[in-house]
């Protein structure tokens, strides 16, 4: 049975209650109690390793970062729980599909097709690889309206093309591409598709079996559970090519000097301690949010950007630059610095993001070189909007 009540969700939220009004979930997310609670609890009543010891504490942690690995596969509904490598987050499982599956793939000549939507988490490990293998990036630019057409990927794509690498949402925008679409026509030429599901895990659930997604990336961190925890999902017949990247403990059945045989997939791949407080948060996480009505959240979301947007727009000057019907807006005041507004929008006490946002390639497209960007989750209300709107008011008297 899933429910949202907004009062309820925020109550989860400890952070919240600070003096600072929090309007920067696109970055990190705020973390409900029960997640820290989870971590504290490993912390102090078992401590120990997984797939070590034989103690019953270190039994019961083994059983319970597995639960982790199953929430996260039916989180985005992947094939199996062997399909999901933890990482420390998005930018390490994209080094970790372009370093150990790509770099073993790519000729010279080949091409990746990459948005200009993108992260810079999404960008630089293809421009390293590129640089690696001789494969060429294929800028697959935005529109005016800093959206992304599906006929203009169309003529980009070739026998050439090994690979559509595309964010299921812009941290700038808010734009969703359609991830659905764009992995047919990769598939049409024989390419690969990749997602940068960093932001789109968010707001967007995907499933990633249905819609055919060759590999997918996410951080914990995003979706109420810890920072350095993250997912690589890759099909089955994707992982069983991609050597080991990070040799270490556990990741190996056998080895002497000469040579080793890696570990059956994904353990090959998770070299090491792994981060088992986080692991185990994480799922605690997940299991609440299973429980949360999340249409209906995100449109209680979407509802409060709306409604910052409205008094915005009054305001003399604002550009938007994000979609409507999205929990994020970026904007500019004309004439005015994004950095001395979002110095004075911080001093009192609102956070929220100003700067390139790890998008320089979309802010040249803009034409800008930064912008400001609040983003909201459900446990935001109509308050911390009216609070951020009056910051923008008394800021905007100073500088004009
Ligand atoms: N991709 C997008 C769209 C993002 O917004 C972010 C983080 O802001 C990342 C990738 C990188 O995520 P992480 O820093 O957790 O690896």
């Amino acid at each position: 049975m899933h429910y949202f009540s907004a009062k309820q969700f925020r109550d989860q939220f400890p952070a919240i209650h600070s003096q600072t009004i929090f309007l920067d979930s696109a970055a990190t997310s705020l973390k409900p109690s029960l997640m820290s609670q989870a971590s504290d609890d490993y912390y102090r009543y078992s401590g120990s390793s997984v797939y070590r010891g034989q103690s019953p504490e270190a039994l019961t942690t083994t059983k319970n970062y597995e639960l982790g690995r199953n929430r996260a596969a039916q989180l985005i509904n992947a094939q199996s729980d062997k399909n999901i490598i933890w990482t420390r987050g998005t930018t390490e499982s994209i080094n970790l599909i372009t370093q150990s599956y790509f770099r073993n793939n790519l000729a010279p000549n080949d091409e990746i097709i990459v948005s200009e939507l993108e992260h810079h988490s999404n960008l630089l490990p293809w421009i390293i690889l590129a640089q690696q293998t001789g494969a060429k990036i294929i800028k697959w630019p935005v529109n005016k309206h800093y959206t992304l057409d599906i006929e203009s990927l169309k003529p980009r794509l070739s026998s050439r093309t090994k690979v559509v690498v595309i964010t299921q949402m812009s941290n700038v925008t808010g734009f969703q591409p359609d991830i659905a679409q764009i992995t047919l026509l990769a598939h049409s030429v024989g390419a690969l598709i990749v997602v940068d599901g960093a932001q789109g895990v968010v707001h967007c659930p995907i499933d990633v079996s249905e819609m055919d997604i060759d590999f997918y990336a996410f951080s914990a961190h995003k979706l109420y559970g810890p920072t350095g925890l993250g997912v690589c999902y890759g099909k089955t017949e994707l992982l069983a090519k991609m050597p080991p990247w990070h040799g270490g403990g556990k990741m190996l059945t056998e080895v002497n000097f000469e040579h080793f045989t890696p570990a059956p997939v994904p353990y090959c791949f998770e070299a090491g301690t792994p981060n088992i407080a986080g692991v185990i948060a994480f799922s605690a996480a997940l299991e609440w949010l299973d429980t949360i009505d999340l249409p209906q959240s995100e449109t209680y979301c979407c509802a409060l950007i709306e409604y910052a947007y409205q008094q915005l727009k009054q305001l003399p000057g604002f550009i938007c630059y994000s979609q409507p019907n999205s929990p994020l807006l970026a904007f500019n005041f004309a004439g005015i610095h994004f950095s001395d507004l979002g110095l004075l929008l911080t001093e009192q006490k609102i956070a929220l993001r100003y700067g390139q946002h790890c998008a320089q390639p979309l802010m040249d497209a803009m034409a800008i070189s930064g912008c400001l960007r609040i983003s909201v989750m459900p446990y935001n209300d109509q308050q911390d909007i009216d609070k951020f709107i009056n910051a923008v008011k008394f800021a905007l008297s100073i500088l004009n």
